[in-house]
């Protein structure tokens, strides 16, 4: 076979021309629609692209599904395969002005870029650009572009894996170099509590009220002693956990007058590890910490506070054999291009977790993202095309 090589200079085009599309967690249908208009011109029918339903299911306004494309494969041999990667970018990412550099793309705005993951996107136009321009033969492909990825794996997690057709496999873009082969990921739980106490006119009858602050305070030092807060080792496990919003149930100030007994105060925290159990074990903790605390702090009838602890799967851990067949096929379609593959496992949650969880093997690769979530963002055009490669390789092994 000769050779993998790709148009950079179009699929450089393609990438200046997602990233200057505004397409936030949630509001993705403007880049969903550029995307489409995308591949129809590299050649692709507009029969071959729908949405899903799964904003239907997202439990968050999101003005679209995950858009689905089947390519029909010219080797019919082969079984089909799944290419995947979001969508949308995160919140900071609003009002972005994306620069050609050297051998970057840069920001002029004080946001992040987008290229988490627009290189993603780029990346998936540009494979089936190649794959119809060079007329290369491939297995039957599902391309999968997810909705809301940086609010919590939503578009991933509500996909109907029956949607998808019969991939044995599949590849997630949506990292930093090509060939960080990332073959496992963390799992995690959201929790957040209300604390109801009552109010009462701090000076005059501080003993008729109950202090939410005091209930939510006593917890939060209970957590800390006992070791569940951030870096948390125990019995040979290990996991982090976070609390990330201390306020009223709007986001605001707990309470707001130094003379009243704060009667309410709701926070959010998240819990994190590789081992399924112990994101539960460390959520535990905290809903524990919270229901004693409560307990210990009453008005002058005996009346303590209420606890309402509510916690939430985000995303379950998940970790590939080495010896996988789709991490094998990453592996030598990387060889084939002359990088060298690494295997790595994350911190961070990808869609890719919940596509093991629905049965279809995943690993991730990278495409040129950096320094992501901050307005140092940008892309390593060198990497972004290498990811490019690397899908083509992939689709063509
Ligand atoms: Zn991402």
């Amino acid at each position: 076979m000769p050779p993998i090589s790709i148009d950079a200079p179009v699929a450089i085009q393609r990438l200046m021309r997602f990233l200057s599309i505004e397409g936030i967690t949630g509001q993705e249908a403007a880049i969903a629609k550029e995307i489409q208009a995308a591949l129809k011109e590299a050649g692709v029918p507009s029969a071959a692209m729908r949405f899903d339903d799964a904003n239907t299911r997202i439990p968050a306004p999101t003005q679209t599904g995950n858009l689905i494309v089947n390519l029909p494969g010219t080797r019919k041999d082969a079984k089909p395969i799944l290419f995947m990667t979001h969508m949308d970018t995160v919140p900071l990412c609003a009002g972005a002005k994306p620069v050609r550099a050297a051998n970057r793309i840069t920001n002029t705005a004080n946001t992040a870029l987008g290229g988490d993951n627009r290189t993603g996107c780029a990346a998936l136009v540009t494979l089936v650009a190649e794959l119809i321009r060079q007329k290369l033969p491939h297995p039957p492909i599902t391309m999968l572009f997810t909705v809301r990825e940086e609010s919590g794996l939503f578009g991933a997690k509500h996909v109907n894996p029956a949607d998808l057709g019969d991939v044995s496999m599949g590849f997630n873009i949506d990292g930093r170099a090509a060939a960080d082969i990332t073959i496992g990921a963390i799992g995690a739980d959201r929790w957040e509590v209300n604390i109801q106490g009552k109010a009462s006119h701090a000076g005059v009858y501080p003993e008729h009220g109950i202090s939410a602050t005091m209930v939510a305070s006593l917890a939060l030092a209970d957590v800390f002693e006992e070791g569940w807060f951030g870096k948390v080792v125990k019995n040979g496990k290990e996991g982090t956990s976070n609390v990330g919003q201390y306020g009223d149930a709007e986001g605001k100030s707990a309470g707001n007058a130094t003379n009243v007994v704060t009667d309410f105060v709701h926070i959010k925290g998240e819990s994190r590890s590789h081992d399924a159990k112990f994101v539960r074990e460390i959520s535990a903790a905290f809903k524990r910490a919270f229901d004693t605390a409560a307990k210990k702090v009453k008005d002058h009838r005996g009346k303590p506070a209420k606890v309402q602890f509510v916690s939430r799967l985000d995303y379950v851990p998940f970790r590939l054999p080495d010896d996988a067949p789709v991490v094998k096929r990453a592996q030598l379609a990387a060889k084939s291009i002359k990088l060298k593959p690494t295997l790595r496992v994350t911190n961070g949650g990808l869609d890719a977790n919940w596509m093991v969880k629905h049965g279809i093997p995943t690993i991730t690769i990278g495409a040129g993202q950096n320094e992501i979530h901050t307005v140092k963002e940008y892309v390593d055009l060198k990497e972004f095309e290498a990811g490019c490669r690397l899908a083509v390789a992939l689709a063509t092994s």
